[in-house]
């Protein structure tokens, strides 16, 4: 029965570590110039859809590339929807 305990202590203090690495991460992320970095290196970040202002992950977005940069969409809905609302406005 010590072994089960032991795994049970050691699975918490592996979601502990888990809770503070990932804080760590978010944390320095801000202080990094994101945009700086190549495309596909960082796939793992949090992403706002600038169309309904809902934050995803990166990797699971909608890419459409317009003027030079990347907008990332969390639905291929949002992307129609914002090309249809930028199209009245300029082409
Ligand atoms: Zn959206």
């Amino acid at each position: 029965m010590i072994i089960i305990r032991f795994l049970i202590y050691f699975f918490i203090l592996y979601v502990v570590y888990r809770i503070i690495r990932a804080w760590v991460g978010q944390s320095t992320s801000r202080t990094k110039p994101i945009f700086g970095k190549p495309a596909g290196e960082i796939e793992d970040i949090m992403i706002k859809d600038p169309y309904c202002k809902i934050y995803f992950p990166k990797r699971e977005g909608v890419r459409l590339r317009k003027n030079g940069t990347d907008l990332y969409f969390c639905s291929t809905d949002c992307r129609d929807n914002y090309l249809k609302e930028k199209g009245k406005e300029t082409v």
